[in-house]
């Protein structure tokens, strides 16, 4: 089992599969980005080996991400042979959802079992906007793929920008009368690369919260305010689906992390708002044996730091969030 030095037990593994990414949306990640060569990024077997060794210390939960995930070579036989570990409970995906169209079914038939899907406006010019790129339809035929392929519960998760979306909640909130979905709205969070607009222009979640009972009447808490993941749940009074709101900044949620992530190029980053990493991927190709690797893993989980410091004005610098994975 891994724990850390403050007795939380690590067991949800967030994997970023590229850091290419098909949209270059303004909070993720700089305009003019580099991205890793593919000789950087961990192999399929090298995936699949660490996976087994994290599997073996307890962890059961997994989240692909990336980058753009659906553009991993042979993603849908990654999917397979990740969802193949014996011990894996959850399996899931954090996408844009304009490969789903496409995807959605062979990953459900792979073993994917649920799709977050990011969704952040839903006018058209204000899509391509903040995303500097792409098209709206393509996402939004992707969610309706990732639904009829069983990929639910759905969630969909919208950063608020102000100056870029902040007026579209209303109608992101909305989309859950009808639908049963999870619409989540997330606190932009400053990473290496953007800071300057993930500072400036960011909407608290009380300001959403805010916006959308002004214009939709009273929101009721669910689950008696216990969080859904990492997220504060609401519905409106009668609606299929529910609102989510994920508070990183201003109210995080650190005391109940249960995280860490593997980086595309095979980094344990222990928390997601840290530059702390324990690099696996140089030891697994330098020949470490399995039993050296996992007590490298669970070295580093011990040393997993309590939570971020941005209230004290600390940022991870090392990387922008396309290569982290969110
Ligand atoms: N490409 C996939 C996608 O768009 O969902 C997966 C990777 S993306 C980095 C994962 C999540 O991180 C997305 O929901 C995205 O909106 C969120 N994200 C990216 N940059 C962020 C930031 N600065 N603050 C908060 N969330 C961010």
């Amino acid at each position: 089992m891994a724990l850390d030095r403050f007795g939380r037990r690590i067991h949800y593994l967030r994997i970023g599969l590229t850091d290419h990414c098909n949209l270059r949306c303004i909070y993720c990640m700089p305009e003019n980005v580099t991205f890793r060569p593919g000789d950087d990024l961990m192999q399929e077997d090298e995936i699949i080996t660490l996976v087994q060794l994290l599997v073996s210390l307890g962890f059961d939960k997994i989240r692909l991400t990336g980058g753009e995930p659906t553009l991993r070579a042979n993603i849908v036989e990654l999917v397979r042979a990740i969802a193949a570990t014996p011990g894996i409970g959850s399996l899931s995906m954090t996408t844009n959802g304009i490969r789903l169209g496409k995807l959605a079914q062979p990953l459900a038939q792979a073993g994917l079992q649920r799709v977050n899907v990011s969704l952040d406006t839903l006018s058209p010019p204000r899509y391509r906007r903040l995303t500097r790129c792409g098209s709206l339809a393509q996402a939004w035929q992707g969610i309706l793929a990732a639904e009829a392929a069983g990929l639910t519960p759905l969630k969909i998760n919208a950063v608020v920008v102000r100056g870029f979306n902040q007026e579209d909640v209303v109608d992101l909130a909305r989309l859950s009368l009808e639908h049963p979905w999870q619409v989540r709205f997330i606190e932009m969070m400053p990473f290496a690369g953007a800071t300057m607009l993930q500072v400036g222009q960011a909407v608290k979640v009380g300001e959403i919260l805010a916006a959308l009972e002004a214009a939709l009447g009273p929101l009721e808490l669910l689950n008696g305010g216990k969080l859904d993941g990492e997220a504060q749940v609401y519905h409106i009074p009668g609606a299929a689906g529910e609102i989510g709101f994920i508070s990183s900044v201003t109210a995080p949620f650190c005391a109940a992390c249960s995280r860490t992530r593997l980086t595309a190029d095979g980094k344990l980053r222990l928390c997601l708002l840290r530059d702390k990493e324990v690099d696996l991927l140089s030891p697994l190709r330098a020949g470490a044996s399995r039993e050296e690797l996992r007590q490298l893993i669970l070295a580093g989980i011990w040393q997993k730091p309590w939570g971020h410091g941005l209230a004290e004005g600390e940022f991870a610098v090392n990387r922008a969030m396309n290569e982290i994975g969110g």
